[in-house]
């Protein structure tokens, strides 16, 4: 599956299902998103295996994306969840921060069986993950991953467009894999360690920017976080933080993924959320503050019933079904590239990297 088909899907309520499985990782990055160490948390596997064993051909989401912490510290675990994914039409994707390319190693040989499994495999650089884990060493170990796997990708992470790092990591990329390795472009945010460090700004996180609405394209995916707790946000570090509530799916140790779909897919409020926005639905549903940005605005929904119910009174009418028809239908028709347009700036086009049209594999998607 390549990095353009799913951003094709990256819209589509549900056609994804997010995999926290570890907070532990071996590399100690300072920016690092999820505060990992070799000693965080990590839980028991069950919820992960019970919930990816209630798919279902019917239901079951277009993509399983596993990360961590690092994933393949787990390898046996990926492994698993991709085969029985697999056997239900589902793909999976891998995110990996490569440890185990450090000074020229080879590949373990459960990691290698992990990645032979997994439909996309992806690797995160940065100059903070390249003080861990050598350029060299990583595109050697890609070069060795892109013979067990259909599809590979970098995750690259830098200041900014006019970062002269990110634009030289870019470059060396393109050259070394000879532009057939789709690269997805993001921006260090100040979170998790990266808190601590100065100069990073938050990436705003805005969706399809068309006025009055805001939509929040991180309520289409659900996320199951290191304990089995599934929000319907998948804006990881914050709901981390500050587990609100409204976000609270449930939990994969005691309910399906057709149960939780089901939730996801018809509770108003995230359907307002996602397509009409948190700042829509805090200015004219709720009483509290809708000057707080987008996720702030958010948060203020969290424990608010009434705004709730007007909500879901909203969408039950006429107009209300209109408009989010209407809303849904300008959100959900956009082409691979959008995704990467709004988060990656002028590197947007080089997820096409690699692609061509053989690739393309049969649309599986169902609402
Ligand atoms: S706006 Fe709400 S649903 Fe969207 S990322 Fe922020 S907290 Fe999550």
């Amino acid at each position: 599956m390549h990095l353009l088909e799913i951003g094709a899907i990256r819209n589509k309520p549900a056609a994804g299902l997010y995999l926290a499985l570890t907070r532990r990782c071996p590399l100690s990055c300072a920016h690092c998103s999820t505060d990992s160490s070799s000693t965080s948390e990590q839980h028991p596997e069950t919820p992960f295996r019970r919930l990816v064993e209630s798919f279902d051909h019917e239901t079951r989401p277009d993509l399983l994306l596993m990360s961590g912490g690092e994933a393949l510290l787990r390898a046996a675990l990926v492994a698993d969840l991709a085969r029985t994914a697999r056997s239900v039409g589902s793909r999976s994707y891998v995110l990996s921060g490569m440890w185990f390319a450090r000074e020229s190693r080879r590949l373990p040989a459960p990691v290698s069986a992990a990645i032979r499994e997994v439909d996309h495999f992806a690797a995160s650089l940065d100059e903070f993950h390249e003080r861990e884990v050598g350029r060299a060493d990583v595109f050697r170990a890609m070069h060795r991953i892109r013979e067990l796997v259909p599809q590979v990708s970098f995750q690259l992470t830098g200041r900014g467009d006019d970062d002269p790092y990110l634009q030289g990591l870019v470059d060396d990329v393109r050259r070394e894999f000879d532009d057939q390795v789709p690269i997805l472009v993001g921006t260090l945010s100040p979170i998790g360690r990266g808190r601590q460090l100065g100069g990073l700004t938050p990436t705003p996180s805005s969706g399809v920017p068309v006025a009055p609405v805001d939509p929040c394209d991180r309520i289409t995916w659900p996320l199951v976080t290191y304990d089995g707790t599934v929000y319907a946000c998948c804006n990881q570090d914050l709901v981390e933080r500050r587990m609100p509530e409204h976000l609270i799916l449930g939990h994969a140790s005691h309910q399906s993924w057709p149960e939780l779909r089901e939730k996801f897919l018809r509770r108003e409020l995230y359907r307002a959320l996602r397509v009409l926005g948190p700042s829509f639905v805090a200015a004219r549903f709720s009483d509290g503050p809708c000057d707080k940005g987008m996720c702030g605005n958010c948060l203020t929904l969290s424990g608010d019933a009434e705004a709730e119910r007007k909500v879901t009174e909203y969408l039950r009418s006429d107009s209300g079904r209109q408009v989010e028809a209407a809303a849904r239908r300008m959100v959900e028709q956009v082409d691979g590239t959008a995704f990467s347009d709004r988060r990656s700036g002028r590197y947007g086009g080089l997820v096409s990297l690699g692609w061509e049209e053989a690739d393309r594999e049969q649309p599986s998607y169902t609402s």
